[in-house]
């Protein structure tokens, strides 16, 4: 059977989440292989709406297996609450449906507290982090100054290892920013009541992977965030902390073989992000609060409002590239019904040339949008749910958006319910 990597094209909160829980119905396996609890995936479903953070977004369906893999920044006091509150809509987690890589690092208390420290003392010039501690548990993962989920079955050489760690760390909370210290006391008392708790969903996922994988049955793999804040190929330094796009998979997945049959690209129909960094083709003012307001556009996580603009092909044709896409998913069209004509990005203006090649990061903030315009359909769509039966504008949209960035748009979504999602054949 065929493996399906789901990753987000652009800056992240595509809806990413809503096309894994409608995919899902096809898949055995779902697995989240980077990222931590700084993402937010919307999923709205017969148990309600749901901001999953690091569950994977195949939690609700009944026989699929949901793993997290040994790339993901695995929180267990956000996990542990996750699941609680998940479980209290009434959705079954158990350890035969939530599985957890003995391989997955676990990201410490005080790699959140960091993060608010540091983002502090950069007051203006902060990074925009969503504060969850992932920068500073990746850059400890690679100095493996952090412990991994399959110590927690060993507390008394774990108490060993967090010991050396604690001493190296309260060396940058104290000397650095002047911070409390932590106390084995403290670790202690967090072993008990998160480390305890996850402790049954830890295994071997990489041989189970292995297992399900030569028993023909299909995986699809869940990314966080968007291609344009990947670590190696975003607009560094706003980006994340780990690799985002497909390509990634295997490795943190622990599939390493793996081989991806399918890369479904999210993409939206206008433009958001959330944070710092560049983003040539921002809307100001009532134009943006107009966007804003239609598409719902507040962080998933955080709250906070999403920057907006309208749909950009060069970061767009960027994101198929780096992401190896092979299909797209378009979501969110309904929200353009408001407009007359549809804007759209087309090209940069970078030191006085245009191009349609995406910069390298730092000369993005001297690039500005070259928009053009589209006819809008000025109709409700949220009903529709056949092709042939949207606006012949709409569809032109689609096909035009699809030309450009070279890449076939399988779907195109008129609402975030489950099946407000149009395939084409
Ligand atoms: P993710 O992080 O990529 O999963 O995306 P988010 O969940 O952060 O953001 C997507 C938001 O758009 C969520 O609030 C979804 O419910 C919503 N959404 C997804 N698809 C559609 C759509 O086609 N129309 C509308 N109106 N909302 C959608």
């Amino acid at each position: 059977m065929a493996n399906c990597a789901v990753v987000g094209i652009n800056w992240g909160d595509e809806g990413k989440g809503r096309m894994v829980d409608l995919l899902t119905q096809r898949y055995d396996v779902v697995v989240r292989y980077q990222g931590g609890g700084n993402a937010g995936h919307t999923v709205i479903n017969e148990f309600g709406k749901f901001a999953l953070h690091l569950l994977p977004s195949g939690i609700f369906r009944k026989g699929v297996i949901n793993v997290l893999g040994n790339g993901v920044a695995l929180d267990p006091e956000n996990l542990w609450n996750e699941m609680e509150n998940v479980r209290t809509k009434g959705v079954l987690i158990s350890p035969e449906n939530l599985k957890i890589s003995e391989r997955a690092s676990v990201l410490l208390p005080w790699h959140r507290e960091l993060d608010r420290l540091e983002e502090s003392r950069l007051s203006d010039r902060k990074y925009g982090s969503t504060m969850q501690g992932i920068a500073p548990f990746y850059s400890d993962k690679y100095q493996k100054k952090t412990i991994l989920a399959g110590e927690l079955f060993d507390r008394d050489a774990l108490r060993e290892r967090l010991k050396g760690i604690l001493e190296w760390k309260n060396l940058t909370l104290t000397g650095v920013y002047g911070a409390e210290p932590y106390t084995m006391e403290q670790m202690e008392e967090w072993l008990d009541r998160y480390g305890e708790a996850i402790k049954p969903y830890i295994c071997d996922t990489a041989a189970l992977l292995e297992e399900e994988q030569k028993a023909g049955k299909s995986i699809l793999f869940e990314a966080q965030l968007g291609a344009l804040r990947d670590i190696d190929f975003g607009i560094w330094p706003y980006t994340t902390s780990s690799n985002a796009i497909a390509a990634y998979a295997p490795v943190g997945s622990g599939l390493t073989g793996a081989k991806l049959d399918e890369v479904v690209g999210v993409a939206k129909a206008y433009s958001t992000c959330v944070g710092e960094g560049p983003f040539v083709a921002e809307w100001f003012g009532a134009e943006a609060e107009k966007l804003r307001e239609a598409g719902g556009e507040y962080g998933a996580k955080t709250g906070r409002p999403r920057r907006v603009g309208p749909l950009d092909l060069v970061a767009t044709r960027y994101g198929v590239k780096v992401q190896g896409a092979t299909a797209l998913a378009l979501t969110k069209l309904d929200v353009l019904s408001y407009m007359d004509q549809i804007p759209v990005c087309v090209r940069y203006l970078v030191d006085g040339n245009e191009t349609d090649r995406f910069p390298f990061p730092s000369r993005l903030a001297s690039a500005e949008p070259v928009i053009q315009y589209v006819p809008g359909w000025k109709r409700d769509l949220t009903g529709i749910r056949r092709w042939e039966d949207l606006p012949e504008e709409t569809r032109a949209y689609v096909e035009y958006v699809e030309k450009e960035v070279g890449c076939p748009i399988r779907y195109v979504s008129v609402g975030p319910e489950r099946d407000a999602c149009i395939e084409r054949n």
